[in-house]
């Protein structure tokens, strides 16, 4: 299975600086076959993004999409869009979307499945807050999440999964390793339990830097990385991926 490398860009750079990033990008990076680089740029720059990777090489995708393919809904994103301007990867629920934009499981499920009929890969993401942590709750919380974000899914479909522990997110302060291997071999063994495929990529997220890439990366379980901050800038990118 190759490893993936996605970066999230959230609210950040604007067309011009998407083309430079990728112009130092691609002058830069030596291509490995065993992994897989994937950038999801805000929707505004997807047709800057399109532009500067056509050769393919590298995929990438929306951070969100509308739960229907069109009609009356405002400021929303059309997966069939993304799909048309060559996006491959709709990142969904991140934790995000799910506190500030008060996404429910019951949308992103349906997200998930309209992705997948439009064979885009859905990257769903799931993880617990600290709460929940702190009360115990970890695994009753992303069983949840896994069964009702997936509950329309179509198992013959590829899929990503997200582990991202809300604490973890662009706070500097990382799952420890032992966490990590614990959650990401209980969402193995629940993923197979539930019909899925054993080769599902699962990647973790939460203040990876090229820094701790490299042992977070040898956790069994852990196909590879979702990234915020350190995916920002073409330096960083590039260790984590060479890392
Ligand atoms: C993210 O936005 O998904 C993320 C993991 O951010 P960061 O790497 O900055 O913690």
């Amino acid at each position: 299975m190759k490893r993936i490398i996605a970066g999230n860009w959230k609210l950040h750079k604007n067309p011009e600086e998407t083309r430079g990033f990728f112009t130092e990008l691609l002058k830069k990076i030596e291509f490995r076959s065993d992994r897989e680089l994937v950038f999801f740029p805000p929707a505004t720059n997807l047709e800057s993004t399109a532009q500067s990777l056509k050769a393919g090489s590298i995929l990438w995708g929306s951070q969100n999409c509308c739960h229907e393919v069109k009609g009356a809904f405002t400021g929303e994103i059309s997966a069939q869009t993304i799909s048309f301007l060559g996006g491959r990867v709709v990142l969904i629920g991140h934790s995000e979307r799910r506190t500030l934009f008060h996404e429910t499981d019951e949308l992103i499920a349906k997200k998930v499945r309209l992705v997948q009929s439009l064979d885009l890969t859905p990257y769903l993401c799931i993880g617990e807050t600290l709460e929940e942590r702190e009360s115990g709750k970890t695994l009753d919380i992303l069983k949840k999440q896994i069964i009702e974000g997936l509950k329309e899914s179509d198992s013959s479909k590829s899929l990503v999964l997200a582990y991202e522990p809300v604490w973890a997110i662009g706070t500097g302060r990382v799952a420890s390793l032992e966490q990590i291997q614990e959650v990401h071999l209980f969402i193995r063994d629940f993923l197979i339990q539930r019909g899925f495929s054993k080769e599902t990529p699962l990647l973790y997220g939460g203040s990876v830097k090229p820094e701790n890439a490299s042992e977070i990366g040898l956790i069994p379980n852990v196909n590879g990385f979702l990234i915020g901050g350190a995916s920002l800038e073409v330096e960083s990118i590039l260790k984590i991926y060479q890392a």
